[in-house]
C-alpha cells in the first residue's frame, strides 16, 4: 500500500511515460478531480476525447462515457479503472426493449441522450447532453417527430421547452429522482435568500421551484456569474468542487435525498473510481473499452452529428 502523495506522483510519472491524459467528470471525488488533466460534463469530456495527443485516455467517469471516448478515437487505448462504473439510466435502456420501443413509433428521428450503451446509440440518429438537448431537438425541422431516450425528466423538460412532437422513453438517473422537494423548501426556510439549482434529470416538483436549470457546467458557470452568496444546489454534489474553486467565499448546499439514511445523492457508480484504481490502471492498462468495429462506426454517426451541431452553435 502507498501513500497518496507517493500514488498521485506515480500517477503523474506514468502519465509522462505512457502519454496519458486522464478526463474526470464533475461527479469524481475531489482528490480525482485535482489529478486529472480535464474536468468535465459528457459534452465537454466528448470534445476533450476528440481532441488531444495523448496515446492513452484514461477516463475516470463511468462506462458510457469511456465508451464514447473510443468511439471518437477508436485507434487509441481508452481506460476505465472499474468496469463496474455503470449508470442507472443508461441501464434503463436495453437495446431488445428499445428496438421494440423504435418499431412501435415508426417515422420518429431518434435522439438519445449520451448515457446510454454503445448499443442504443448505434441504434439513434443523433446524440444529445443536458448541454445541448434542447438546442439538438431544435435544429431538427419543426415538424419532425422525434423519439427522445432514456431520461423521462430531461425529456419532459426539452419537450415542455421546445414545443415539438416528442415520445419519451421511461428511464431515469436514480441519483437526481432522489433529491427531496422537502429538503429544498427546509434549506430555503433556512436561507430563504438562496438560489436553487437543478439539474434537468431532476423531477418535475423539484424543477418547478428551481431559479435556474441547467446541465452540471451551466450549473457551475451559473454560480460564477449570478451576485447570490448561497446556493440549493440539486445535483451529484461532486460539483460543488468545481463551484467552491471558482468562488470559494460563497455557499453551497447539497439537496438531501429523500430516503435521509441512503447517501443516495451521490452516484454510487462514479464513486466506484478511486485514486488507487486510477494507479493501478494506469500501471497495467488494464481494465480496457473495447467494442466491435461495426458498433463503433453506427455509433460514430449520431456522437459526430452532436458535435457538429455543437460546434455551429459555439456549445
Ligand atoms: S448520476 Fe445518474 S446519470 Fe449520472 S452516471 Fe450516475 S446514475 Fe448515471
Amino acid at each position: 500500500m502507498i501513500a497518496n502523495t507517493d500514488i498521485t506522483a506515480e500517477i503523474g510519472k506514468l502519465r509522462k511515460e505512457k502519454n496519458a491524459i486522464i478526463l474526470a467528470h464533475y461527479y469524481q471525488t475531489d482528490n480525482i478531480q485535482d489529478i486529472a488533466d480535464f474536468v468535465g460534463d459528457s459534452l465537454a469530456l466528448s470534445q476533450k476525447a476528440a481532441s488531444n495527443n495523448a496515446d492513452i485516455i484514461l477516463f475516470a467517469g463511468v462506462k458510457f462515457m469511456a465508451e464514447t471516448a473510443k468511439i471518437l478515437v477508436p485507434e487509441k487505448k481508452v481506460l476505465l479503472p472499474d468496469m463496474n462504473a455503470g449508470c442507472s439510466l443508461a441501464d434503463s435502456c436495453k437495446a431488445d426493449d428499445f428496438k421494440k420501443f423504435i418499431y412501435e413509433n415508426p417515422g420518429r428521428t431518434i435522439v438519445t441522450y449520451v448515457n446510454t450503451s454503445a448499443e442504443i446509440k448505434a441504434l439513434s440518429d443523433i446524440i444529445c447532453t443536458s448541454s445541448n438537448a434542447i438546442q439538438i431537438i431544435e435544429s431538427l425541422p419543426v415538424n419532425e417527430k422525434i423519439i427522445f431516450a432514456p431520461d423521462r425528466n430531461l425529456g419532459n423538460y426539452v419537450l415542455n421547452k421546445t414545443g415539438r412532437d416528442i415520445v419519451i422513453w421511461n428511464g431515469s438517473c436514480h441519483v437526481h429522482e432522489e433529491f427531496s422537494l422537502e429538503g429544498i423548501i427546509k434549506l430555503k426556510e433556512m436561507y430563504p435568500k438562496a438560489k436553487v439549482i437543478v439539474h434537468p434529470e431532476c423531477e418535475m416538483p423539484v424543477r418547478l421551484i428551481a431559479d435556474f436549470i441547467g446541465s452540471t457546467s451551466s450549473l457551475l458557470s451559473f454560480t460564477e456569474k449570478d451576485n447570490s452568496n448561497v446556493y440549493i444546489v440539486a445535483t451529484e454534489p461532486g460539483i460543488i468542487h468545481q463551484m467552491k474553486n471558482a468562488n470559494p467565499k460563497k455557499m453551497y448546499l447539497p439537496v438531501p435525498p429523500k430516503d435521509s439514511t441512503c447517501g443516495c445523492s451521490e452516484c454510487n457508480f462514479m464513486k466506484l473510481i478511486t485514486i488507487e484504481k486510477i494507479y493501478r490502471c494506469l500501471k497495467s492498462e488494464t481494465p480496457e473499452i473495447k467494442l466491435d468495429n461495426d458498433i463503433i462506426i453506427k455509433a460514430g454517426k449520431p456522437i459526430r452529428r452532436m458535435m457538429e451541431i455543437s460546434e455551429k452553435l459555439g456549445l
